[in-house]
């Protein structure tokens, strides 16, 4: 099996832009530093995930203690799948067409898998609706059918008042109808990053709104730094909000 090119975050990556996939891989080094506070939203990314297993407990957790182990947990999957041997994964991981994806969960019922992602939002974007289209085509192109795709997120109707249940803090929705519309999306997308991957210089996109739309990109001190610091693009504030609804949650103790 062949090293992935393209994984899920860069894959957003580079449908925001072309050149922030480039230089992501080309020249890192360029990037930016991480600010405390993006480190602080990766943390509690994280445990949001760790949480949102409850809702299928007693799984099998694959998730790769670090990049080298990717290959040998994309085999593990398969074996797994292959053999029947668990019903309930953590972050199975796949791989086609060197592309590679760890998902959130994998469960089965009823002799059907479903895919659930989380995220550890409020509600739903267009760029959650990419990821799962991403994660959608490199499992289902590997042969693995998936019965449905579901975004997991969390309920901002939650009360944190009574005691932690975990089936009314998220949120399913399926998104599969709006994942298959976007098949053919992904399809040409990839051929493009592949591409620009490819090339032997940055491709030549000029600054913009794309560059803080969706996520504040980590190359704005390289792309900006000809442009007067007045005129950079501010970095939209983390909701505070939000994280101190997610602070409640070890707060409570879990429903046996
Ligand atoms: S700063 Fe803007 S132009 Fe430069 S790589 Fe990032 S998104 Fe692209």
């Amino acid at each position: 099996m062949e090293k992935h090119l393209l994984s899920k975050s860069t894959f957003i990556r580079g449908n925001q832009c072309l050149k922030s996939l480039y230089l992501n891989k080309k020249r890192p080094f360029l990037r930016d530093r991480l600010s405390p506070e993006q480190l602080a939203k990766f943390k509690r990314g994280h445990r949001v995930g760790e949480l949102a297993q409850q809702l299928f407990p007693g799984g099998t957790d694959l998730k790769p203690k670090s990049p080298s182990q990717y290959r040998k947990k994309v085999l593990e999957t398969a074996q797994i799948i292959l053999t029947d041997s668990y019903h309930t994964l953590y972050e199975p991981a796949f791989q086609y067409d060197r592309l590679l994806i760890l998902l959130d969960i994998l469960h089965k019922e009823n002799g059907n898998w479903t895919a659930y992602e989380v995220k550890s939002s409020l509600h739903l974007s267009q760029t959650y609706l990419l990821d799962a289209a991403f994660q959608y085509y490199v499992i289902t192109n590997q042969g693995i059918l998936l019965k449905d795709f579901f975004l997991v997120y969390v309920n901002k109707d939650y009360d944190f008042s009574q005691s932690l249940d975990i089936n009314k803090l998220f949120i399913k929705e399926s998104v599969l109808d709006r994942v298959l519309e976007l098949q053919n999306f992904i399809r040409e997308q990839v051929i493009r990053e592949k591409e620009t991957l490819l090339l032997e210089k940055s491709p030549p996109i000029a600054v913009g709104p794309h560059c803080t739309i969706p996520y504040p990109c980590d190359f704005i001190g390289h792309c900006w730094k000809k442009i007067p610091k007045e005129d950079w693009p501010v970095r939209p504030k983390a909701n505070e909000g939000f994280y101190d609804f997610l602070n409640q949650i070890p707060e409570i103790e879990t429903k046996s």
